[in-house]
């Protein structure tokens, strides 16, 4: 799942390039009749709120796009934000499309539609086989196009009032986050002790304790912090805490700049992969030698609560 670094870097890159473009249309086969199910209400899954959606959005100009924790922010004129959350596969890719529409039919909620496609106008980095799970485009004033490609179709596409950003549902129940300036030592270790029996490894990767952090990343931090994933915070001596807080920048820093982790489906907006995947100390390497200077231990993987988390049991102190 793409986290605080890929979000980040998939921001940076839509800040380069949708600025001041005026949005002609957008596009889904997500939308179903789906009224009941009280998860997709107010998204695009929902076939009533995307046609509100669409006339709401068509024709406004972008302004800029920001982050908040895993969340993607489009704002545009009018007063709206678009809210793209990636969740598990997702990812937004920028550039030239052809929609094709096929000849084979496909039966959709009773009702036979012709399949549509959106094709990369030229050879690149788009036509990753990754990239090709297209299921909302937005098209652009200047014949560009914004694509949602999202294999397991878990992400969220939203809208909200730009004045209500903090107060929304989709936003309001989210921690601090991690690498803002004041977000310092003392905010982290009261933010940490908020659950202070849970384990660790769970806190790090809870939204509403702090944002952007999940599975990769946690894993990571905990290795280079010397902290076995289980440690019960309370017990946590403050000199490992602190250790922590600067590990959890110094990883979220790195991820950054390598552009963030392709290991799964994350591209960037030009469909390119990032390469924090070739830089894991922990994460995906069970059984491999651990590399800390002067550790004979081996990488370990263990659920925890549901997530497959990796460490070594040797330089990485367990507290409880
Ligand atoms: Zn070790």
């Amino acid at each position: 799942m793409p986290e605080l670094p890929e979000v980040t870097t998939t921001v940076k890159g839509l800040q380069k390039v949708l600025p001041g473009l005026k949005i002609v249309s957008v596009w889904t086969d997500l939308a179903k009749k789906n009224q009941n199910i009280k998860q997709f209400k107010d998204t695009i899954k929902n076939d009533v709120f995307f046609k509100k959606f669409q006339k709401i959005i068509t024709g406004e100009k972008v302004i800029n796009a920001e982050r908040r924790a895993k969340n993607i922010l489009i704002n545009i004129t009018g007063g709206h934000t678009i809210l793209i959350h990636l969740k598990m596969t997702g990812h937004l890719l920028f550039g030239e499309y052809t929609k094709v529409v096929s000849s084979k039919q496909k039966v959709v909620g009773g009702k036979k539609t012709k399949e549509i496609k959106w094709i990369p106008k030229n050879e690149g980095p788009l036509n990753d086989p990754y990239n090709r799970f297209i299921h909302v485009v937005f098209s652009f004033s200047n014949d560009k196009q914004l694509a949602f490609c999202d294999s397991r179709k878990f992400g969220k596409v939203t809208l909200i009032s730009s004045s209500d950003l903090t107060t929304s549902n989709h936003l309001k129940n989210i921690g601090p986050e991690p690498l803002e300036k004041s977000f310092t030592f003392s905010k982290f270790k009261k933010q940490i002790l908020l659950k202070p029996i849970w384990k660790i490894k769970t806190i790090l990767m809870t939204p509403s304790i702090i944002a952007g952090i999940g599975n990769i990343y946690s894993d990571e931090m905990l290795w280079l912090a010397n902290i076995h994933p289980e440690s019960n915070p309370s017990l946590i001596p403050d000199s490992y805490l602190l250790k922590l807080y600067n590990s959890m920048k110094k990883v979220l820093f790195k991820g950054i700049d390598f552009g963030g982790d392709s290991m799964s489906d994350y591209r960037n907006i030009h469909g390119l992969k990032g390469d924090f995947q070739n830089h894991h100390n922990v994460y995906q390497k069970k059984n491999t030698v651990c590399g800390k200077k002067g550790c004979q231990g081996v990488i370990m993987r263990k659920v925890i609560n549901g997530r497959s988390s990796h460490y070594c049991a040797v330089h990485q102190k367990l507290f409880n």
